[in-house]
């Protein structure tokens, strides 16, 4: 007789140690060969299940060696057994184990798929072996669709998909009813016909009769083997092993298509899972966009302010006092700056705020004083009259020009307001004109709520203040604004002796405001981060739920073949499909609620580059959140996982 196939040597497995210490197996020594029919029978306890755990490389022994077609068991690491149960076993097991969300063809072609077959090899396979057991109307159908002997039959097909050497079933008829039951021992019989080796494992000893050899099993020990080896030669080629894995692409395409289907098995709960990411990836979106617009906002507001100014404010660098408060600057200092080449006008400032009357009508603004440089420093135009000029500014004269809002509030028309005399601090001014509408600054203020009069006057009658609040210089040529900064600072040094003045330019103003709305931005976005990272955790949370909720799942995938690894990248690739439909929900929705805020009025840059990062965080969340539930999944225990409810 040629070698065994299986050969066990006074294999032990015992549960436990000390007092709690249990010998399901105690020295089992025996040999199986191919073509074998064998029932092992026994007690409940007797060590049945522990056998054929032991057999089917599901579990290993305690003590003793285990060799399958001479290759020691023991030598295998965690992937080769995985190994050896796709190509060698096929099991069928008392409860079936059939996976309840998948139909019954898929539940066949799960070994398959471990195997490395193709998507239409596997089908065809498995369409042709339920046919063969009858089920050619029932592919389609769910385990719960079906009859126990039917799913005890979906089972058959699944052990046989890879053309498994050895049938292992472990009390395969104990839920069934005996016509079933027959009708599945029939089936054995025929597979052993067939040239298969089979080990049928029962309590029961009339399903026991069925087979050529009956080897009972008590208290874990062998204490009868009866019977003939009644050994049926396979057809020569019956069994090629094709001793590949799956390929890593067609592994992923399975992987997610399993992520797919496990998701849309529990849509509430991926729907509430995805929420959490989508909400985090809209967030980002919506934010950053916002972040974005208003800095550009800002720095167009301040590219139009134009620039070729300069600006010098009261008081000495990081002063943080108020300008007005500091007196440092005066007319005088306005008209050496005026003076210096390159200086188109130096235009001093003096604000307070008054009461502007006409007749009854009373309204209350921001005064400016300024000179009559003022239209070409602030590039403004006039819409009614003109602007006052340098004799009103020498002469002290009261003359008064409005900007468009002011003078609507006094006159019922602004057209003409030119000419009427206004009340200001009791004192008669004459309405120059009214200025060309400006619209809000970049503060928001209304820059067509003024009222400008030359500065002398303002100063003798409103303000009681002979110091400046301010002095814009404006520049001829925007290419030597550098330099004439370096003059008008020396200038003022000159004068005052020491530095109690801010000479800035727009450029300097602009860096500054640009970093406030940098940092703005990185705000809005951490807070967005933040919401992303809580719907990472939610992913986690799910997905340790799901792996729990579906040991058992995982333990018949091990049995059929499954690696590690595959385990491992199904869950991680159902937790990055998460990501990955979380992140897509999240940008769209995150472009909807940009769009909405836009067509509002509110200043949005939608721009791509969030949206990628957005996408690709989650796609990053889902990948670390779902690594530790797929690490747990994959170490799971084979015997373990699938004795799980
Ligand atoms: P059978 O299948 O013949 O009914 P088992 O092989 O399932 O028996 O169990 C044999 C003995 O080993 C029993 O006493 C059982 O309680 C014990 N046993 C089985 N699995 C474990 C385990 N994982 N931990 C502890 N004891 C176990
Ligand atoms: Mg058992």
């Amino acid at each position: 007789m040629d070698s065994p196939l299986i050969s066990l040597e006074r294999v032990k497995r015992y549960f436990g140690s000390g007092d709690t210490e249990v010998r399901a197996l105690d020295g089992v020594t025996l040999d199986i060969h191919t073509g074998e029919f064998v029932a092992i029978i026994g007690q409940s306890g007797s060590g049945k299940s522990t056998l054929m755990n032991i057999l089917g490389c599901l579990d290993r022994p305690t003590d003793g060696t285990y060799r399958v077609r001479g290759q020691d068991v023991a030598d295998l690491d965690a992937d080769e057994l995985a190994g050896m149960r796709r190509e060698t076993f096929g099991f069928i097991f008392q409860r079936y184990n059939l996976l309840a969300s998948v139909s019954a063809s898929e539940n066949v072609e799960i070994p398959a798929v471990y195997a490395g077959l193709s998507h239409a090899e596997r089908q065809e396979k498995a369409d042709t072996l339920l046919s063969r057991l009858g089920l050619g109307d029932r592919l389609d159908h769910k385990p719960n669709q079906l009859s126990g002997g039917q799913q005890q039959r979906v089972a058959v097909a699944r052990a046989l998909i890879n053309d498994a050497e050895v049938i292992l079933a472990d009390e395969p008829t104990g839920a069934l009813d005996s016509g079933s039951s027959d009708e599945l021992l029939g089936l054995l019989e025929e597979l052993h016909e067939a040239g298969r080796t089979i080990i049928l494992i029962t309590h029961d000893p009339k399903v026991a009769e069925r087979a050529k050899r009956v080897i009972e099993l008590k208290d874990g020990r062998v204490v009868s083997d009866i019977g003939s080896a009644d050994i049926v030669t396979p057809a020569a080629d019956s069994y090629r092993h094709t001793g590949k894995g799956p390929s890593p692409v067609s592994q992923v395409v399975e992987s997610v298509k399993m992520a797919f289907r496990s998701l849309r098995a529990n849509l509430f709960r991926t729907a509430l899972t995805l929420l959490g990411v989508v909400i985090g990836v809209a967030a980002v979106v919506a934010m950053l966009a916002i972040g974005q617009g208003s800095q550009r906002q800002v720095m167009a507001r301040f590219e139009s302010m134009g620039s070729n100014l300069l600006f010098v404010r009261p008081g000495a660098p990081g002063t943080r006092m108020r300008g007005d408060a500091i007196a440092t600057l005066t007319l005088a200092d306005a008209d050496a700056l005026n003076e210096l080449d390159n200086v188109r006008a130096a235009v001093p400032s003096r604000t307070g705020s008054a009461t502007l009357r006409v007749g009854n009508n009373d309204y209350s603004t921001s005064i400016e004083g300024v000179s009559a440089g003022w239209p070409i420093a602030q590039n403004r135009g006039m819409l009614y009259g003109s602007f006052f000029t340098e004799e009103d500014v020498d002469r002290r004269i009261g003359v008064v020009v409005l900007g468009t809002t002011s003078a609507g509030n006094l006159f019922d028309n602004v057209q003409d307001a030119v000419g009427q005399y206004i009340f200001l601090g009791g004192a008669p001014f004459e309405v120059a004109g009214v200025l060309e509408e400006k619209g809000a600054s970049s503060w928001g203020q209304d820059q067509d709520d003024v009222a400008l009069v030359p500065i002398t006057t303002g100063m003798m009658r409103l303000f009681g203040q002979n110091y400046l609040s301010s002095i814009t210089i404006a520049v001829d040529d925007t290419d030597r604004i550098s330099e004439t900064e370096t003059e008008a600072t020396a200038l003022l040094l000159a004068r005052h002796g020491t530095e109690d003045f801010q000479l800035r330019n727009t450029a300097s103003i602009l860096e500054s405001v640009q970093q406030t709305q940098n940092s703005f931005s990185i705000l809005l976005g951490s807070v967005a981060s933040i919401s992303l990272l809580v719907g990472g955790i939610g992913v986690m949370n799910i997905m340790l739920v799901s792996v729990s909720e579906r040991t058992r799942e995982i333990g018949v995938r091990m049995a059929t073949g499954a690696r590690r690894s595959d385990i491992m990248s199904q869950f991680l690739i159902e937790s990055l499909v998460v990501g990955g439909l979380g992140g897509v929900a999240g940008v769209l929705i995150g472009f909807g609620v940009c769009f909405l805020l836009g067509a509002n009025g509110m200043p949005i840059a939608v721009t791509l580059t969030p949206a990628a990062l957005a996408f690709t965080s989650a796609m990053v969340t889902g990948l670390v959140f779902g690594l530790l539930p797929a690490r747990k999944a994959a170490h799971l225990d084979p015997v373990t996982a699938l004795a799980s409810e």
